[in-house]
């Protein structure tokens, strides 16, 4: 007799990659999490099981974020001034790296950062600042630069990344406007004592919960290149999914001289891709940034990182430059990919010219026509 309920045939194992492929981009739609031996099966696969990865975490990435991508806009408002000594970066106390060092730019230079972060079209401002915690003067004056920005430009949605986080500061940041707040995990826990020694994990930890608790977003991605094994690769992105955090930026090592991790060059570009083919996997929700380090380690291959990842940075990064714009926005174009609230208009912020982000004082400043090199 026929039944209403239709017995399912039982699984059999992959037998191929391309089979696996296809499960594990199932199972990432339906909301189930991959498991250990999957998630580093992603990472080990070779490069001719890319594009069946690459169309695998292509329907999970159109699932829910379709073919847009979110440029996000950059501002370096505090440099070269931690007390930290964060192994991969160029501002900490240990880094010899000859970045610039300034307090909190006055609100005239921050305002002037969103003007050009809504002439490159970019959806979020991110304002981050070098240091362990904010001062609360300091937060005071950000917080009045970041309510006339809200009123100037109330789309343009607006990060922080200051450090530690104190409750007040918190929730006078919200008040201000701040959608979002920024706190990276950067490794797994397990690897984290071996970059950093002057501040921990659970510190981490409590920021990220005190950005939820005041109401923000959270933004919270990780560093690859630094020394980590895949495992910690897992373990960082299966934490993030366990977080459930919005957004995630994927920092390649940009191995700065005079850091304690210059010289290191553990990446390539394939292993790149399937890091964030990983992310898009485990946290099929949340924002998947291409952040620091993709000019340098993706190579050629980063027109395909967008069929993981949904949001870039345009413009440059804290103290390292990035890709000329243009050539970013032609990039996403070529693919048929669209930028989230529409591309840049020809000639005026994205032909004509280049923004200054974080080479001097005068920051911010439109460069000109004639000034197609990247920021220092
Ligand atoms: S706390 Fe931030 S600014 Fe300070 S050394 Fe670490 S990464 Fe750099």
């Amino acid at each position: 007799m026929h039944s209403s309920r239709r017995s399912r045939p039982p699984r059999r194992p992959a037998k191929d990659f391309s089979a696996l492929a296809v499960r594990l981009a199932e199972k990432s739609l339906r909301g189930s999490p991959l498991s250990r031996a999957e998630a580093r099966r992603v990472l080990a696969c070779t490069a001719q099981e890319m594009p069946a990865l690459l169309s695998a975490v292509f329907r999970v990435r159109r699932a829910f974020f379709g073919r847009k991508v979110k440029l996000h806009f950059l501002a370096n408002i505090q440099s070269g001034v931690c007390p930290e000594d964060c192994a991969y970066c160029s501002q900490s106390r240990v880094s010899k790296a000859p970045v610039e060092r300034y307090r909190l730019l006055p609100p005239r230079q921050i305002l002037g950062a969103a003007e050009n972060a809504v002439r490159w079209k970019a959806s979020r401002l991110c304002l981050v600042a070098s240091g362990r915690q904010f001062s609360q003067t300091d937060a005071v004056s950000l917080a009045g630069a970041i309510r006339t920005i809200k009123r100037r430009h109330p789309r343009l949605e607006i990060c922080c990344s200051l450090g530690f986080l104190p409750e007040p500061q918190a929730r006078l940041l919200r008040d201000a406007g701040v959608e979002a707040y920024n706190h990276n995990l950067n490794t797994s826990e397990r690897f984290y004592r071996s970059i950093c020694s002057t501040h921990g994990y659970a510190e981490r930890l409590e920021t990220i919960a005190r950005a939820r608790a005041a109401g923000f977003h959270v933004c919270s991605g990780a560093v690859f290149g630094m020394g980590e094994t895949p495992d910690d690769v897992v373990r960082v992105a299966f934490h993030l999914r366990k977080l459930g955090v919005e957004s995630i930026p994927v920092n390649f090592l940009i191995p700065v001289p005079g850091t304690p991790l210059e010289g290191r060059e553990s990446l390539t570009p394939l292993l790149c891709l399937k890091i964030l083919c990983l992310f898009r996997l485990v946290c099929p929700r949340s924002a998947l940034r291409i952040a620091g380090g993709r000019e340098l380690h993706l190579r050629s291959l980063q027109p395909l990182a967008l069929f993981a990842a949904n949001a870039m940075f345009v413009g440059d990064y804290l103290t390292t430059g990035g890709a000329a714009a243009q050539r970013d926005i032609e990039m996403i174009q070529d693919m048929g990919f669209e930028i989230l609230g529409g591309a840049p208009p020809e000639g005026k912020a994205c032909v004509a010219g280049r923004v200054k982000v974080i080479s001097s004082r005068k920051a911010f400043r439109w460069a000109g026509p004639s000034s197609a090199g990247a920021a220092s």
